[in-house]
């Protein structure tokens, strides 16, 4: 294991800047929220961490990027911002979420509420869901894994043109795996930041995916149209949301937004926005940003932090409490397709309902007064 560990000063910098506009914005913030902000580069901080590599073939060792501080954001000319025509951020489902109506209707629900929370500021919107066909996509299997996946790029071209006036970005999200060109195996996810449309797949997210028992493996390679769709007609959707599949899908979602606003794979310090190659790496992942993305996100949704963690922070600690499961973690199967909502399974995200409680904590921490004398 490995530590990519900078210095305070280089993690101060990256926060603060060294362009002197910058840092008056920065000291404009009152006392609570530099105080959380500033753990950035305290060293023995228990809220934000040192980058840990597992393996080579972790993100940052294999993909070499520059990173992007604070003030490289701030100046880049084609970093999207939100404005108040354009400030709805739309999900498109392509193919079932689930196996039945209920658990996918209550799934992207789901996803919706994180976002709206995690995004404090801006409307999530939900389109109606549209079978693969409606995309007109190519499509393969895949040699290795024997499974239906759907060209990355042909969705993208689908989703720009269903983009509504009013949209910041609208992301597809599917349960079948993607490809962006023959020559590669796959891809987790694909975005063109111009044109604020992303895609997403969970696909992978199902620890039976690469088994062999796997039930969207295509049984019988018979030669497929490139037109015929029905194909897809019994491709494999869970039949339970696990506090799991539901962490990764909230985290993979916020994570590929992040990237639509501009902000690249960071390099400072344990975060959300952190490059992932594989899933173990995506796991380790916090739910939250470092503060230096924070900055950057706060700079483009134009609230500040204290209104981050107190409004946003708690929509947050509310997404996690309400409706939500017992200690099972898991959905039950329902029976039949009824109105009642399920449990929604947040076993996965307790860890990370403790650290925005510290969070606030910090925020809203009483300085001493000063005694007169
Ligand atoms: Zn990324
Ligand atoms: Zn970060």
């Amino acid at each position: 294991m490995q530590i990519v560990r900078h210095s305070s000063q280089t993690l101060r910098t990256a926060l603060l800047s060294k362009n002197p506009v910058l840092v008056s914005q920065y000291e404009k913030l009152d006392a609570g929220e530099q105080r959380l902000l500033n753990e950035a580069f305290q060293p023995a901080s228990d809220l934000f961490g040192p980058i840990t590599l597992h393996s080579r073939s972790d993100w940052i060792t294999s993909h070499p990027e520059n990173p992007q501080d604070f003030e490289q954001f701030f100046s880049d000319p084609y970093r999207s911002t939100p404005s108040p025509e354009n400030h709805s951020i739309y999900i498109q489902c392509i193919g079932s979420l689930g196996n039945t109506r209920i658990i996918s209707e209550q799934y992207i629900k789901w996803l919706k509420g994180y976002c709206e929370a995690f995004f404090y500021g801006l409307t999530v919107k939900l389109l109606e869901p549209v079978p693969v066909s409606a995309t007109r996509c190519a499509f393969r299997i895949n040699d290795n894994t024997q499974n239906l996946q759907i060209h990355a790029g042909d969705i993208l071209r689908f989703l720009k043109m269903k983009k509504p006036q009013d949209a910041f970005c609208i992301v597809g999200i599917t349960m079948i795996d993607l490809y962006p060109r023959d020559s590669w195996n796959f891809v987790f996810g694909q975005a063109s930041l111009t044109d604020g449309v992303g895609i997403f797949s969970f696909a992978r997210y199902s620890s039976e995916f690469y088994s062999s028992r796997f039930e969207g493996r295509v049984k019988k390679l018979k030669k497929t149209s490139s037109s015929d769709y029905s194909i897809f007609d019994n491709y494999y959707v869970p039949d339970v949301v696990t506090s799991v599949l539901l962490l990764r899908s909230c985290k993979t979602l916020t994570h590929e937004i992040g990237h639509i606003f501009g902000l690249r794979h960071c390099q400072w310090l344990a975060c959300l926005m952190q490059g992932s190659n594989h899933l173990e790496e995506a796991d380790l992942r916090p739910l939250d940003l470092c503060p230096i993305c924070l900055r950057k996100l706060l700079c483009s949704l134009g609230f500040n932090i204290k209104e981050r963690y107190k409004v946003n922070g708690r929509a947050l600690v509310r997404w996690m409490d309400e409706g939500s499961a017992d200690t099972s973690g898991v959905t039950s199967k329902p029976s039949r397709e009824d109105n009642a909502s399920l449990p929604k399974p947040v076993e996965a995200f307790k860890e990370w309902r403790e650290w925005l409680i510290k969070c606030l904590a910090v925020l809203q921490k009483q300085e001493p007064s000063n005694m007169s004398n």
